[in-house]
């Protein structure tokens, strides 16, 4: 039987290392065959992640395929209202508390979904760890996204020492937190009451001591601000361009903004990011949205 999962490409000598690795973070579907194609292979994962892609895999004999599911912490998200399947992924999974039926994706100003619980505890809670870090997040309250871990280690890269940094759609805290290990301080700022409760206690599990959290409309953010930051995170990718304007008045001359935005064409807001003084150093796409769409980063040196 041919089952469609994602799955993530790596050269052949590379694929006992990354098997082993997907092993450990619990992300491998051990249901599926690993797939050979010319000098890589392709592993098979328990939901999406950076770099993966959708593929047919055949099912491993005698394992029984379990129902498509993404993994965030201790809960699996399906795409399908399916009570049995859901019991099945708990019993082969023993580091899962619960299973959810996501109804759609993302939606309203809070950027949450519609959750129903299918199987184990009855709660849209659960613990992720990320490069180290512990994130307490509320599926159901606030945004989170583990799609997005590798974005913000190349932001931290970028990161230097001594740096203020700006997240004006924060979230749960994830970005903050990261890039507080190398930042003098970071202005995290979020419209939703529930997202800064969880950040307060991330910013806690994490023993944070630079971050900021800031209950706000980010429009009002040019008003309140007293200062300017090195570097300015927008990670609100269905707003396009509303929040650029503000964003540069928030941004040093010189500094960096991280403009997150879902696009269909290349080089899609490169005009308008040029308007308002800025030059793109880097666009790349972070995901893929749905046919033609995707999520874009473009990185924005201020002028
Ligand atoms: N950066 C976080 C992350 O990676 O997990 C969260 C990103 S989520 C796509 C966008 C966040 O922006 C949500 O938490 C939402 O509540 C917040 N938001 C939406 N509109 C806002 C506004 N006008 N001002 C501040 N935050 C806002």
């Amino acid at each position: 039987m041919k089952v469609e999962q994602w799955g993530l490409r790596v050269p052949a000598r590379q694929g006992e290392a990354m098997r082993q690795l997907l092993i450990r973070e619990g992300s491998l579907d051990a249901s599926l065959k690993v797939l050979r194609e010319g000098s890589d292979l392709i592993l098979p994962l328990m939901g999406p992640r950076e770099s993966a892609g959708r593929y047919e895999f055949e099912a491993q004999p005698g394992k029984e395929s379990l129902p498509r599911h993404e993994l965030v912490g201790g809960i699996a998200i399906l795409q399908e209202d399916d009570p049995a399947g859901a019991v099945k992924i708990l019993a082969s999974r023993p580091s899962l508390h619960t299973v959810v039926f996501a109804k759609g994706e993302v939606s309203g100003e809070y950027r949450t979904r519609e959750l129903t619980i299918l199987a184990g505890d009855p709660t849209t809670r659960t613990q992720v760890t990320e490069h180290g870090h512990r994130f307490m997040v509320d599926l159901a309250g606030a945004y989170f996204s583990a799609r997005l871990s590798t974005e913000r280690q190349r932001i931290l890269e970028q990161v230097q020492e001594g740096e203020t940094v700006l997240d004006m759609f924060a979230g749960v805290g994830p970005f903050a937190v990261t890039l507080a290990a190398k930042a003098a301080f970071v202005i995290a700022v979020d419209l939703n009451p529930e997202a800064i409760g969880l950040m307060l206690r991330n910013l806690q599990l994490n023993r944070i001591r630079n971050v900021l959290p800031v209950l706000a409309d980010a429009r009002r953010l040019p008003a309140i601000l007293p200062w300017k930051s090195d570097r300015v995170v927008m990670n609100l990718p269905l707003a396009g361009t509303d929040f650029l304007p503000d964003a540069f008045r928030l941004c040093k001359r010189g500094g960096m903004i991280h403009f997150y935005s879902l696009v269909s064409a290349e080089g899609e807001h490169t005009a308008r990011i040029e308007e308002l003084g800025g030059k793109v150093v880097c666009e790349h796409e972070v995901r893929s949205y749905a046919p033609g769409q995707w999520h874009a980063v473009y990185d924005v040196r201020t002028g």
